[in-house]
């Protein structure tokens, strides 16, 4: 009897501490999504960035923690936070910065490279601007990490 007293308790524990962890992502997306991001910051030149291409629609930028040799990431200049807000007005500007990936691509990594796209908590996205991340210049491996 004491054993399962113990074991509910301990139980319940966890339960509280799982659903503070799941309160505390929901409050990090709610913000996330109400806030710019540094990549605005990027986007109005008031941070810096190793710019690599830009027009009027986009912009790529190599990633500060680069996961390869080669490693940039396309972004949208108007923000959608998350590929899950696409909406179907931002067909093209996402088919745009899918074609300026694939141009820089080929030109950086002409042996094959990943397209990435994080998309909200369980994905691992931080920030919450659109954003394609392109790896690759070397051989990369498969699975991915899970
Ligand atoms: P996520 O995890 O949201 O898919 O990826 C965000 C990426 O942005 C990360 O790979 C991270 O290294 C990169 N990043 C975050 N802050 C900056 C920054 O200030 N400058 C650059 N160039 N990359 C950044």
């Amino acid at each position: 009897m004491l054993k399962l007293i113990n074991f509910t308790r301990k139980f319940s524990k966890t339960i509280i501490k799982l659903s503070e962890e799941e309160k505390a992502k929901s409050a990090f997306v709610a913000s996330a999504l109400k806030n710019t991001t540094i990549f605005d910051k990027i986007i109005s030149k008031e941070i810096s960035a190793d710019i690599i291409y830009e027009d009027s629609k986009c912009l790529a930028f190599n990633d500060i923690n680069a996961q390869a040799k080669v490693h940039f990431l396309v972004i949208p200049k108007c923000r959608i936070p998350r590929l899950e807000d696409m909406t179907e007005k931002d067909c093209e500007v996402v088919g745009h910065i899918m074609k300026i990936a694939s141009k820089l691509g080929k030109e950086r990594s002409p042996e094959g490279f990943r397209l990435v796209v994080n998309n909200g908590v369980h994905g691992c996205q931080s920030i919450y601007h659109l954003h394609l991340h392109i790896i690759g210049g070397q051989q990369l491996s498969w699975p991915p990490g899970v």
